[in-house]
């Protein structure tokens, strides 16, 4: 029998109650709540992100490149940002994804259907949206019409690839999932260059064991993975370092410092890098012996 508007009502407000217990919902539905105003960085690296997932513009001299095309359900943000900071969508040649999570993945087919941007991945990353597409967490979507996109270029780890006139050397470092990717790359102001650095992804909400067993890891090796990917980094040189979402390293205290202090620029500092890495690294082995512990209880 064919179901009535109100019946078809009833089970989308149900849905939406239901959606609406998980502390994550909101970004989904009220991303507004979320706004950022986009700020520059340093020379021609820009904030175009939000309160909840970040995402970044670098001016390469000759078109944009865009890392991460953030959560599904933000696509109005991101185009507003990238207005408000005084640079038009349509210059956005590439986009590069930090790994292929809904949250900075959402607006890729969107943007490549309006200003036929590019849309690159790291491969593993790639691999996982055609061979176990769950783990993408698209099905979590606000809009029940999204879905994962085919990418232009696959990333590989050791890769060097030019945009524009900005070089970028690529390290893939598995763990948050298997294709993160970790970009290192100049950027100038001026006279001045400094090497920014992006490690692509932090978030132990994939590393928790009831995840790993669901995904057939019982062993729980993603974890070690994860630390050495965090090893086989930490000693790059980073002066600016770029956060994956903004409390990584507190990005968004950094840009009120910033606004408070004018001629100071707190997020030049080559401390950050290998301070966050090695606070991770911590955090996870406290997360580890903790439920060592509670397990010998
Ligand atoms: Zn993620």
């Amino acid at each position: 029998m064919k179901k009535t508007l109100k019946q078809g009502y009833e089970e989308h407000l149900a849905r939406y109650n239901e959606l609406m217990k998980s502390p994550m919902s909101l970004p989904f539905a009220r991303p507004g709540l979320f706004y950022q105003k986009p700020f520059r960085m340093f020379g021609n690296l820009y904030y175009v992100g939000d309160k909840f997932v970040c995402a970044h513009l670098v001016d390469t001299g000759d078109g944009l490149l865009l890392f991460d095309s953030v959560n599904t359900g933000q696509g109005g943000m991101l185009i507003n940002a990238i207005w408000e900071i005084g640079f038009n969508p349509r210059d956005i040649k590439w986009i590069i994804h930090s790994h292929g999570h809904l949250d900075h993945i959402g607006q890729a087919q969107f943007m490549k259907d309006m200003f036929g941007c590019n849309l690159y991945i790291g491969a593993p990353d790639a691999k996982m949206f055609r061979e176990r597409p769950e783990l993408s967490a698209i099905q979590e979507s606000s809009n029940r019409f999204d879905m994962l996109w085919e990418p232009d270029g696959e990333i590989y780890d050791g890769d060097v690839l030019t945009f524009g006139k900005t070089t970028i050397s690529f390290v893939i470092t598995p763990g948050h999932t298997d294709g993160v990717l970790s970009c290192f790359f100049d950027v100038t102001d001026g006279k001045e260059t400094k090497r920014a650095g992006y490690f692509g992804g932090f978030g132990f909400n994939t590393l928790q064991k009831d995840y790993l067993i669901e995904i057939g890891d019982p062993e729980l090796k993603n974890r070690e993975i994860y630390l050495d990917s965090l090893a086989k980094v930490r000693e790059e040189h980073v002066d600016i370092f770029m956060a994956n979402h903004p409390n990584n390293d507190d990005m968004l205290k950094k840009y009120e410092y910033m606004l408070a202090h004018p001629g100071e620029n707190p997020f030049v500092d080559d401390k950050a890098w290998g301070r966050y890495l090695d606070r991770k690294r911590d955090d996870l082995l406290k997360m580890m012996e903790e439920e060592g512990k509670a397990e010998t209880k």
